[in-house]
């Protein structure tokens, strides 16, 4: 056999597709790259239109200055771009692209039709990826319609998740490139149906529009004005912070980027008002000199180096801390007094343990008691035949440090964590009613309305089978509002929005809905770890029994919180006796 051994040059299709390899991983890939350059050719007003989650379809429609018929045969040439002529260019551009290859590497793995019309010629010219030219009836602006993505690379085909996903993906770019852009207007489509039509606003109005207006009247504005630099935006009250991170945008010079760094600047200046596993959102437009930024290092230019960080990060840091100390903030950590109160039941005991008023900014975390509303009311004392029905092998005795229930055990002295003892009591039951299908929910006499944003929206699409499950009734008010109608009979009304928008943060975030177990298993979790008695939330005697009588009748799986933390450590008599050197 002959030695093959030699080296060829690639032809140019084999070329652009690995080099597709990295410009286009998805569908949302391609998005980013049509917008950018419908960006940076001057629109005013962009649509883009999905088939599938963009699988099957992309298509980007822009009245920008469009693209002479002379230079359409040039569009989908590796390395051809308008917007730079040298390195040195780089610098300076304040375009988004300048690489001059998305266009080529998106040829080489899709069908694609550019079609487009400038001002000054009379009718307008498409190309396809076979570099056939014809005549396009359009108006002023340009057309990109990318369909069946991958087709002729399967392998990589195989790497897409489902449509649902993918359209997620689409759509968190979009809504970003939205952020980034206020003075465009943005519309989408998917699979025919409207899913928005934001028309050019402000920064302020952009924030309302894309991430929904409750949300935006919870943010506080920012801004920092420099030579070197400019920070505007919104950061939100320590109140929306999460264990997950979610809406934070760093839009830098026009980009959405991810940029760790400076997302620890905000994050430190928000000091002890959030917990520290809490993340705060942000939408952040920072404008810096382009000399100072090389954005040349990612090949989707979703990171970026900068040349003076400890400066922006200085500046970030500070311009926040001064926004939260001037809105004077209460540290969410506020807990009630610590003082022991021992419940020697008595009548006379149970209204004045009822819960103090609780400060408004510390309502995230103390939420007046949700535990057993349902069958009797706080500072209602129990009847005695009642009192006489509870029978419990563990005997609380007292609160301690409003956190922790102190019981006689058979065997010893007993002591309870109440938010994880109540977290498995309510995990267990929402799991039942799961199983069951007959969620015992509460009807509102009014309705909870929501605004929420298009991504939140489609969450709730995709969970609602679940959510419905466990006793929400929610229903499509139109636009993006949903109405919530009945809600689990564990929450009580003012804290079920808080409840239901952070239950939407935990479900987003690349779960395949398909999956409904785990979905099931997300919402039970949050469910019931919010609907928990707090920590530190004072208990009347009978909730305490109320508690431990609930703990009994999960036997068996009452020892452990669903995440594994205990609920009860025990000091036996033995070692009581031990201890008090009663015997050896
Ligand atoms: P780059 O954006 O890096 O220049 P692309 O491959 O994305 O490279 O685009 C190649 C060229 O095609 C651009 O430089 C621009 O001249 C032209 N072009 C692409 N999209 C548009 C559009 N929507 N409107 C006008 N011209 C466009
Ligand atoms: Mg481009």
């Amino acid at each position: 056999m002959k030695n093959e051994h030699k080296i060829k040059k690639l032809d140019k299709k084999v070329i652009n597709q690995i080099a597709a390899g990295e410009v286009v991983e998805r569908p949302a890939s391609v998005v980013k790259e049509l917008v950018e350059n419908s960006i940076d050719a001057g629109a005013t007003q962009i649509t883009i239109e999905l088939i599938d989650g963009g699988k099957t379809q992309i298509k980007v429609i822009d009245n920008g200055i469009g693209l002479g018929k002379d230079q359409l045969d040039l569009v989908f040439e590796r390395h051809a771009t308008s917007k730079i002529k040298e390195f040195d260019d780089l610098e300076i551009t304040s375009t988004l692209g300048f690489r001059g290859e998305a266009l080529a590497s998106i040829s080489s793995i899709s069908e694609i039709e550019f079609a487009s019309k400038t001002a000054d010629d009379s009718s307008g010219y498409s190309i396809d990826e076979k570099g056939e030219i014809k005549p396009a009836a359009i108006p002023q602006g340009t057309q990109v319609t990318v369909s069946n993505l991958f087709f002729n690379t399967p392998a990589r085909a195989k790497f897409l998740k489902t449509d649902q996903t993918e359209y997620k993906k689409c759509l968190a770019t979009i809504e970003a490139h939205a952020l980034a852009h206020p003075e465009i207007g943005f519309t989408l489509y998917h699979k025919q149906k409207q899913v928005f039509d934001y028309p050019p606003t402000n920064k302020e109005g952009r924030v309302t529009q894309v991430l929904g207006a409750d949300f935006a009247s919870k943010l506080l504005p920012v801004f920092f004005g420099g030579n070197e630099l400019t920070i505007e935006g919104f950061i939100g009250k320590p109140e929306l912070a999460k264990d997950r991170a979610y809406n934070q945008y760093l839009l830098i010079n026009g980009r959405a980027i991810n940029a760790p760094y400076f997302v620890h600047a905000i994050k430190n200046a928000y000091g002890s008002t959030i917990f520290p596993s809490e993340k705060p959102p942000f939408v952040l437009w920072i404008t810096i000199n382009p000399s100072d930024v090389d954005m040349n290092v990612h090949p989707r230019k979703e990171e970026a180096r900068f040349h003076f960080q400890s400066m922006v990060y200085n500046k970030l840091l500070h311009s926040i801390k001064h926004v939260l100390n001037e809105n004077v903030l209460t540290p969410k950590v506020n807990f009630a007094p610590k003082d022991v109160k021992s419940f020697i039941p008595s009548q006379s005991n149970f209204s004045a343990q009822s819960p103090k008023p609780l400060q408004r900014d510390s309502v995230a975390m103390f939420t007046p008691p949700s535990f057993d509303r349902s069958k009797r009311s706080l500072t209602e004392p129990l009847s005695e035949m009642q009192k006489e029905a509870i029978e419990t092998k563990l005997r609380p005795i007292a609160q301690i440090s409003n956190s922790y229930i102190v019981c006689q055990g058979e065997e010893g002295l007993v002591i309870v964590d109440q938010h994880a003892a109540h977290e498995r009591v309510m995990y267990e039951k929402l799991k039942e009613y799961a199983r069951s299908k007959s969620p015992k929910s509460q009807q509102l006499l009014v309705p909870i309305q929501l605004d929420l944003s298009n991504s939140d929206l489609e969450t709730i699409t995709q969970a609602k089978p679940v959510l419905t499950s466990i006793g929400f009734d929610i229903q499509e008010f139109g636009g993006q509002t949903i109405l919530l109608s009945a809600v689990p009979d564990k929450f009580s009304q003012n804290e079920i929005e808080d409840v239901f928008r952070g239950l939407i943060e935990d479900l987003k975030d690349g779960h395949d809905f398909s999956n409904l177990e785990k979905i099931e298993d997300i919402v039970i979790n949050y469910a019931s770890c919010r609907g928990a008695i707090k920590f530190g939330q004072p208990l009347t005697h009978e909730e305490m029994v109320g508690l431990i009588k609930e703990m009994e009748e999960i036997k068996g799986r009452e020892y452990s919180c669903p995440h594994g933390r205990p609920t009860m450590i025990e000091l036996s008599f033995d070692d009581l006796e031990k201890e008090f050197k009663r015997r050896k």
